[in-house]
């Protein structure tokens, strides 16, 4: 080859010690590599391209290869980079003048390094100025990213405000509503009439509190400052509970409601009861909310290992698989502020969107999770929803003293009697 004709004392000293520098140079440094396939015959790829630029005084003959292993070592460890180019490189000139010592005179080994250091000196830049290109590259990219987020956080934000207004306008709106009617009626002297004006007030004070408190619940998950007290409780109790909350909407609704007698409902497992209850309550109140009137809703479970697992389905209009997830997000429903009207039971009531975000949040507090399955949204076929509600099954408090407190209060109790002992409402067992 070209190399051969006009070959130059360089170029001897170039052959001569080619062979030891492939082995060492591949000895030394396969271990970084030893994933790229083929390290020896890149390693004789680099050297005669080294020859080549000494022979024609043009460094850019070396291109093509610290290219090919810039871009494969940047695709596999931008972030790790243990064996960048530039290392490679460095590690490179080290073991020319480690070999040149070996196997060269001392002349030759000084006018080898004269004629590398410039090439290898070269190639340092070329991979320098590639990896710092690539860096901004990774860097920009990364900015673009927080850049998304943050518009999506804006976005949220302001779709934030016109829920929040929208569901706060209904009850004050109803508020001002009764005030004006008592005024009238307290203008005609008809003032002692006022008690259905003032339950009617009462309710729409009761809806402005539900959802600030629904607002500062899921500040409060979001900043991770959800307190939970721990205490021993069944969790037929607490659907025992819920069950007399919705039976009056219920039978308005013509809604069939069977709490199953499942195993591990009377089991005395520590959790934070009411924030437990809440959690049940939003995915019982949707149940009711998303089922047409006539519809039918199932409370079940089971024993898992360590959890105890509470299904609630129903027949209604279903969840698309793309919502699914989104519904447990804040404002899952954002995009449709038009559905917004405050009804807590109401069919298809909407609301703020809050609901399943808490629930996630309390049970994720506990150790839990919440998720649903659904055939898909049918709102003539009604697929229906069952979601699925994990709780863990704590015997014992996360503070010790508690455990010692309910110990001693008659926690171990012999088991049927805690289960002859049971003041609480009777649950509905459908097979009974
Ligand atoms: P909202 O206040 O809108 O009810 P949630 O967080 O409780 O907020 O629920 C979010 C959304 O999930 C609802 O708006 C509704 O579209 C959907 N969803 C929740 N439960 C059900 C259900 N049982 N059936 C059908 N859709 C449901």
């Amino acid at each position: 080859m070209a190399k051969k004709t006009i070959a130059t004392p360089i170029q001897k000293v170039l052959l001569k010690i080619r062979p030891a520098w492939i082995a060492r140079v591949g000895q030394e440094l396969a271990r970084g590599m030893e994933v790229r396939a083929g390290f020896e015959e890149q390693l004789e790829r680099f050297f005669d391209l080294l020859g080549q630029s000494i022979t024609t005084g043009d460094p850019a003959w070396m291109d093509p290869i610290l290219l090919v292993w810039e871009t494969a070592s940047t695709e596999t460890e931008l972030e790790d980079e243990p064996y960048h180019v530039s290392f490679l490189i460095n590690r490179m000139i080290a073991l020319t003048i480690q070999v040149a010592r070996e196997t060269l005179t001392k002349q030759q080994a000084l006018d080898l390094l004269a004629a590398v250091i410039p090439i290898y000196t070269y190639g340092l830049e070329v991979v320098g100025r590639y990896e710092m290109e690539t860096r901004v590259a990774h860097i920009s990219n990364e900015m673009e990213k927080v850049q998304k987020r943050m518009e999506r956080v804006d976005k949220s934000k302001s779709a934030f405000i016109s829920v929040a207004a929208h569901e706060l306008k209904t009850p004050i709106t109803l508020i001002e509503g009764y005030a004006s009617m008592m005024e009238d009626l307290m203008q005609q002297g008809k003032g002692a009439n006022l008690d259905s004006l003032l339950a009617g007030m009462g309710t729409g004070i009761d809806r402005l509190r539900g959802i600030v408190d629904d607002m500062i619940d899921v500040s409060m998950i979001d900043n991770d400052l959800l307190q939970l007290n721990f205490q021993p409780m069944q969790i037929s109790q607490m659907l025992s509970a819920l069950y007399i909350e919705i039976e009056q909407i219920v039978h308005a609704r013509k809604l069939t409601v069977n709490i199953k007698d499942f195993v591990g409902n009377r089991e005395w497992i520590y959790i934070d009861a009411p924030r437990i209850t809440q959690a049940l309550r939003n995915v019982l109140n949707n149940a009711i909310k998303y089922t047409p009137d006539g519809g039918a809703i199932t409370i079940d479970g089971r024993t898992l290992s360590g959890f105890i697992e509470v299904t609630i389905a129903d027949t209604g209009i279903g969840i698309s698989t793309e919502d699914q997830a989104m519904i447990f997000e804040k404002f899952g429903q954002l995009g449709r502020v038009d559905l917004h009207s405050s009804g807590k039971t109401k069919f298809k009531g909407g609301g703020p969107g809050l609901g399943l975000p808490i629930a996630r949040g309390i049970l994720e507090a506990h150790g839990g999770s919440i998720w649903v399955q659904s055939q898909g949204h049918d709102e003539k076929q009604h697929p229906g929803s069952t979601f699925h509600i994990l709780i863990p099954a704590r015997t014992e408090s996360p503070d010790p003293k508690m455990t010692r407190l309910f110990d001693t209060l008659g926690k171990n109790k012999p088991k049927e009697v805690i289960e002859q002992d049971d003041h609480m409402p009777q649950l509905k067992d459908p097979n009974a």
